[in-house]
């Protein structure tokens, strides 16, 4: 089945390449984000393949229905990306990538915490330099803290557990409790009062409406003072800006990030040689206690293997006519 593949890097394609080996669908890698001006490079193509910073609303919907489109698969868990209420009018299936290794996210989520709270991207740099020194790169033990952790479906949980691990005492909010999370001795909270207790905050709940902005101005002057915020999830779930003033305050001592609300213009690229006009990116990349990284919680050799796997497989069923075990829901 013809398929135009957006956002396709290097790796993208060689994967793909390779997990479609038995399949042999056609695909036409196309390197930039699926946007208004770029739909027309997937005319004749039934499916349309993207990833986690493609445009996929309305507008481009209906372009890419015009076109002949009736399969968009995303290589991702999350669909944040995608208008699903108007992809079911315009009869046009959407299938994600449910199960992946949930260890690649909730592993860097840990590495992230790890470098800053102990300044360990810092102390590299440094050493580079010839500069031995220790001032300035004191972190605290983790043994001991209070972990909070929103959501615990499976990256949640095994973040969790590992932070359990650490001999952290783990506590959650999620309006579906689990109860692995208990099993591990989780107590489930509110946000105010996880906000409240934990040391270490770290998000794992999908990007939507009831969770934008979870973390805002009113719930970072509830947060234990100097505590540490983690976001591996999606950009939109943090208030960047009332971050960088509880960042100026102290009230929040580091933030560690994967994922930036801005991000669709700036991630995935080699941008060293321009001018970045974002100034709220540069201001976080300025503070000595900020790490961010550029949407890679993901990159494993496991997860990124299942992720073109499964999208492969999404693609054959469809072709078939068989069921979509990954279809999402119409929103
Ligand atoms: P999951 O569906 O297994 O778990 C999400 C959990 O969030 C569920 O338990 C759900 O009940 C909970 N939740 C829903 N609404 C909530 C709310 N208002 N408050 C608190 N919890 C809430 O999903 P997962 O596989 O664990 O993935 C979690 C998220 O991680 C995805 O939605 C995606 O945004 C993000 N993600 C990021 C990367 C990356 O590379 N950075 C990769 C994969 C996934």
């Amino acid at each position: 089945m013809k398929t135009a593949v957006f956002s396709a890097r290097r790796y993208d394609q060689s994967l793909l390449v390779t997990a479609n080996q038995a399949a042999g669908h056609e695909l036409r890698f196309i390197q930039d984000r699926l946007t208004v001006d770029t739909a027309p490079l997937a005319a004749g193509c039934p499916a349309v393949c993207v990833f986690v910073n493609d445009n996929v609303d309305a507008q481009v919907l209906a372009l890419l229905a015009e076109q002949g489109t009736r399969l968009i698969a995303t290589r991702s868990t999350g669909f944040n990306h995608i208008d699903a209420g108007a992809a079911a009018r315009l009869g046009i299936d959407v299938v994600r990538v449910t199960d992946y290794s949930p260890y690649s996210v909730a592993e860097f989520a840990v590495g992230l915490l790890l470098a800053v709270n102990r300044k360990i991207a810092r102390a590299s740099v440094r050493t580079r330099e010839g500069n031995f020194e220790l001032d300035g790169l004191m972190g605290f033990d983790l043994h001991g803290k209070t972990v909070g952790v929103i959501g615990t479906g499976k990256i949640g949980l095994i973040f969790a557990r590992i932070m359990a691990g650490f001999g952290c005492t783990v506590v959650g909010h999620d309006p579906y409790p689990s109860p692995e999370f208990d099993a591990i001795g989780g107590r489930y909270l509110s946000v105010e009062a996880l906000m409240a207790q934990a040391d270490v905050v770290s998000l794992h709940c999908p990007l939507n409406d009831a969770t934008r902005y979870i973390v805002n101005a009113t719930t970072l002057a509830g947060l234990k003072r100097g505590s540490i915020l983690v976001n591996t999830s999606r950009g939109g779930l943090v208030d960047t800006e009332a971050a960088i003033q509880a960042l100026k305050t102290g009230a929040l001592g580091g933030l560690a990030l994967d994922v930036y609300e801005q991000e669709a213009s700036l991630f995935f690229q080699d941008l060293s040689s321009t001018v970045i006009t974002d100034d709220v990116i540069q201001r976080l990349v300025s503070f000595p206690n900020v790490i961010v990284t550029g949407h890679q919680a993901f990159f494993t050799v496991e997860a990124i293997g299942q992720i073109m796997r499964t999208t492969i497989e999404s693609l054959t069923a469809f072709e078939h006519g068989a069921p979509l075990v990954n279809r999402i829901p119409a929103g």
